[in-house]
């Protein structure tokens, strides 16, 4: 059973690159964006309440080659945590 816990930390290390990957890939064009709840413009780029589903097809894309055009990360305030519209 070892060689099975391997394997899954193996496949979380490739996920986690997969999520930098797209979120380098994604241009943050965020400055001009500004957060509706407290005002500041320290605004990052997020998966959201989407992530499961994001993360789910990421890892498929990996495993079949199929290109992440579809996905969208969110906007969200880095400071309160809100999620920018
Ligand atoms: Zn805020």
């Amino acid at each position: 059973m070892l060689g099975s816990g391997i394997q899954v930390f193996v496949n979380k290390n490739n996920l986690d690159k997969a999520v930098e990957l797209l979120q380098d890939k994604i241009e943050p064009n965020n400055s001009e964006l500004i957060c509706q709840n407290c005002g500041s413009k320290n605004i990052g780029l997020g998966l959201g309440k989407r992530k499961a589903f994001i993360l789910f097809n990421i890892f498929v894309a990996l495993l079949s080659a199929i290109p992440l055009g579809n996905l969208k990360p969110k906007y969200y305030c880095k400071d309160c945590k809100t999620e920018i519209k």
